[in-house]
């Protein structure tokens, strides 16, 4: 008898999730590595039973124990329900680093074929607009919190750099959207500024993600490896699925000190669930990726020296591929056919293209993963003084109105700096044609620049209190060591 050498929870997930998990376990035990899978549920059934978060303790517990989930994809409610199971998952287990790579595979025809794209997209995992924080500030006007930090940044930038250098690539460039989002994205931007230095034999640049999107549809085999927040990495590294065959061949890992997550780019496909037609390839990628996370380095090549094969021979061929290289989809081959001649092709090489044979995980999985440079004490040592607050308002009314009443609730140690309108300054009056939405952001400082006790502020919202609707949120403006910790109105 074997002896079990590895404990995988493996979660079957929604719609195509069991048939492209069933297709990789096959593989994985076929390419001889030795694994006690533990079967965990997550997503649509767990909702359907009444568990909110999606993922159950018993789930919870297996990872934690295993420290590594296989996962097919779950499914989550558009615009509305509950939180994604998904984005759930992977904050639980603070998998800070989701790997996306994008490489030109043999036997999959793409407009870019024969120009080596060969990139890979490193996306901050827990941060920013996923970070889940929502409010609907009035009846009508709704807020995601965008939250970036620069111990999240500095984590994820330096995993991207230490890929970097794993793998032999040359670039590291950051994608942000630092010109609009200055205090968010531009802290990401500066924090990448900061870290590049320490590689100095890796090449780094910044590019605006929108420009990212362009250059990436125009000439993608300029980039190696991408560095970016959460939301643009997700946006982006579909697209870069888009440019080596689509969602079927994209894989992807969630790293984090602890635990990691394998799952393909995609989603649950409900209209192919159930019918053994979806490309398992996304999900067999992943588990390459894993393999060589724990460490079992031939079987990671020896499974992609098989699906390479598999491709470049194009005797197996899914939907999906069938309708890129404009065959007859009656004759597709099923998930288990492709699986089926994957596991015939295991031992194995491709003619055309080498297997990466390189660690997906800077250091391998024993070596540790970069720790955040700042000590607690760094924080007691900057200077922070508070010069003001936002108030945003809810009340139908004009800002010609509510500029003067503000005025006079200011109270002596404190002046209406302006009112806004979605970001954009209506009082005093600018002459801008800025739309109302019942939800006004008052800008109180003090008159002299002087550092405002919580009981002015709080004096302040006593005054506000009567009104109705009111105040429906509060920002306290800072300045950290000098800099001010917010931004100004479009128009101020
Ligand atoms: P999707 O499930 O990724 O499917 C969109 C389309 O992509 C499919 O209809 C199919 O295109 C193609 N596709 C996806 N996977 C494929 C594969 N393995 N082989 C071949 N083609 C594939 O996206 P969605 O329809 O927007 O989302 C469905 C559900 O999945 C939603 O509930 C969403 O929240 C969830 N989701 C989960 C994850 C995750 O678990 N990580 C990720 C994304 C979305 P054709 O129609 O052209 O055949």
């Amino acid at each position: 008898m074997t002896a079990i050498s590895h404990r995988i929870t493996v979660i079957p997930g929604d719609g195509v999730g069991p048939e492209v998990v069933r297709s990789a376990v096959r593989i994985i035990d076929a390419a001889g590595v030795s694994v006690d899978w533990e079967y965990a549920e997550a997503g649509a059934e767990v909702f359907r039973k009444g568990d909110t978060s999606g993922v159950p303790a018993e789930t919870r517990a297996s990872i934690e124990r295993t420290k590594v989930a296989l996962k097919g994809p779950l499914e989550t409610p558009v615009g509305f329900g509950e939180k994604s199971a998904n984005v759930t998952l992977r904050k639980l287990f603070e998998t800070y680093a989701n790997v996306r790579p994008a490489r030109e595979l043999p036997g999959v025809p793409t407009r870019y074929a024969g120009e080596g794209v060969d990139l890979v997209i490193v996306r901050e995992n827990v941060e920013d607009l996923y970070a889940g924080i929502e409010h609907m500030q009035t009846p009508d006007v709704g807020q995601t919190l965008k939250i970036i930090s620069r111990k999240g940044s500095e984590k994820i930038i330096r995993y991207a750099f230490e890929l970097a250098q794993r793998e032999g690539r040359r670039k590291v460039s950051a994608a942000t959207k630092a010109n609009i989002m200055k205090l968010s994205e531009g802290l990401f931007k500066r924090t990448f500024e900061q870290i590049a230095p320490d590689y100095p034999e890796i090449e780094a640049e910044h590019l605006i993600i929108d420009n990212v999107a362009h250059q990436l549809a125009k000439n993608p085999a300029q980039f190696d490896v991408i560095v970016t927040t959460n939301l643009n990495g997700d946006i982006i590294s579909d697209l870069a699925s888009g440019l080596v065959g689509g969602l079927g061949f994209a894989p992807s890992g969630n790293y984090g000190d602890d635990v990691a997550i394998f799952e393909a780019v995609h989603g649950s496909a409900p209209k192919h669930a159930g019918k053994d037609v979806i490309n398992p390839t996304a999900l067999l990628l992943s588990s390459v990726m894993m393999l060589r996370h724990i460490g079992e380095a031939d079987a990671a090549d020896r499974m992609e020296d098989a699906i390479l094969v598999t491709l470049e021979e194009g005797k197996a061929a899914t939907q999906d591929l069938v309708r890129q290289t404009g065959g007859d989809v009656e004759q597709a081959t099923s998930t288990t056919g492709f699986t089926d001649m994957v596991i015939a092709n295991l031992g194995r090489h491709p003619a055309t293209v080498a297997a990466r044979h390189r660690t997906q995980r800077p250091g391998g999985p024993a070596a540790p993963l970069p720790r955040w440079s700042y000590e607690a004490a760094h924080y007691a040592t900057i200077d922070r003084t508070t010069v003001g607050v936002d108030v945003f308002i809810e009340e139908d009314t004009t800002s010609a109105v509510l500029g003067p009443l503000m005025e006079t609730i200011a109270g002596p140690d404190l002046v209406l700096e302006m009112i806004s309108s979605r970001g954009t300054m209506v009082y005093p009056a600018t002459g801008l044609a800025s739309d109302d939405v019942r939800l006004w952001r008052c800008r109180f400082v003090s008159p002299v620049g002087a550092d405002v006790p919580d009981s002015v502020l709080l004096g302040l919202l006593e005054r506000i209190a009567g009104r109705h609707p009111g105040w429906t949120h509060v920002e306290k403006l800072h300045f950290f060591d000098g800099e001010p910790s917010y931004t100004k109105a479009q128009g101020q």
